[in-house]
């Protein structure tokens, strides 16, 4: 009985042993390809970049995402989007620094509607926060092209249609699934209580590093103060990490998940702030961090 024990226990052990070797291998490869995409993460448990849209997963009822994509012409996904999307998929937290020109509205936006999964007509579920009326325009474009499968409401708030969402708040009710705006206009619309963002459960501000800038950070405040839905997924997008951003990144991420890129993307999620790597400590404020850290073009 004992040898039959042995063998059993000595086979157990062969069979963890080729587990580990080919655990050591996924993470070799992984490391590999991260390398080649330039993508750099840093975190907890970070899933790892999608190669493909393909190997992209998305709920099943957010399957509509595909034809988006297809329609946008999107063949590969860029590496921002390769890394950003499974993260945020995942409902985590994000901090994203990638080059202007490197898609980083798709890697914002694929994702919101993922985590949305369809219209709902439940109230304003996404909020895409932009520092200035032609990049939210632009946003909302991509926005209109990648929902194009759906009945996804997306509602770009000017100061024209400002009325139209408050009163489709109060009267209608609930019309609109993503609204992308800039701060000031939530700002407004929040303030004359027309507009309702408790329902909010992803809120994306793009451009984070002009956001953070010339008393920005205010209106921010008040918008994440309106978005009170307890379970909220925050991300903040942007070409450079001032160290202004870091600071209210603390305050505000949960997660974060921060991507910089040495070239392209780098990554960082970091739970406990002691893992919070010195460029985006609380205490590291000199003006040459933005220098330090700003972001090549590819
Ligand atoms: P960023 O916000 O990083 O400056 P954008 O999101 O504005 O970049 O994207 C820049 C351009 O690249 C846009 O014209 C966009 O349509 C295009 N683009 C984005 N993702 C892809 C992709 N996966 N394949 C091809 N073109 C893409
Ligand atoms: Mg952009």
């Amino acid at each position: 009985k004992a040898g039959v024990e042995g063998a059993r226990s000595k086979k157990k052990g062969s069979k963890a042993s080729h587990d580990a070797k080919s655990g050591e291998h996924a993470r070799e490869a992984l490391a590999l390809f991260r390398k080649q995409m330039r993508i750099s993460v840093a975190g907890d448990e970070v899933p790892a970049p999608a190669g493909s849209f393909e190997e992209m997963w998305f709920p099943k009822e957010a399957g509509w995402i595909r034809a988006g994509i297809e329609a946008a012409g999107w063949t590969e996904p860029t590496p921002i989007q390769m890394q950003a999307v499974p993260v945020m998929t995942q409902g985590r937290d994000v901090l994203a620094c990638a080059p202007t020109g490197s898609g980083k509205t798709g890697a914002f936006v694929i994702p919101l509607f993922a985590v949305l999964r369809g219209p709902k007509k439940a109230g304003i579920r996404g909020l895409i926060i932009s520092p200035t009326r032609e990049l939210a325009t632009q946003i909302f474009q991509q926005c209109q092209t990648l929902r194009a499968h759906s009945k996804m409401e997306c509602k770009l708030l000017t100061k024209a249609s400002a009325a139209a969402v408050a009163d489709v708040q109060s009267s209608m009710g609930k019309k609109h699934d993503v609204l992308v705006s800039t701060p000031a206009r939530v700002v407004t619309l929040l303030k004359e209580r027309a507009l309702d963002l408790s329902t909010v459960e992803v809120c994306v501000i793009d451009e984070a590093d002009k956001l953070f800038e010339d008393g920005f950070v205010h209106q921010i405040d008040e918008v994440l103060a309106g978005c009170t839905h307890p379970r909220l997924q925050k991300a903040l997008f942007s070409a450079t990490i001032p160290p202004q951003v870091s600071s209210v990144v603390l305050d505000v991420l949960l997660l974060i998940v921060c991507i910089h890129c040495l070239c392209a993307v780098l990554l960082y999620f970091l739970s406990p702030p002691s893992a919070v790597p010195t460029f985006l400590s609380l205490e590291t404020q000199q003006t040459d961090v933005h220098e330090t850290h700003r972001c090549p073009r590819i």
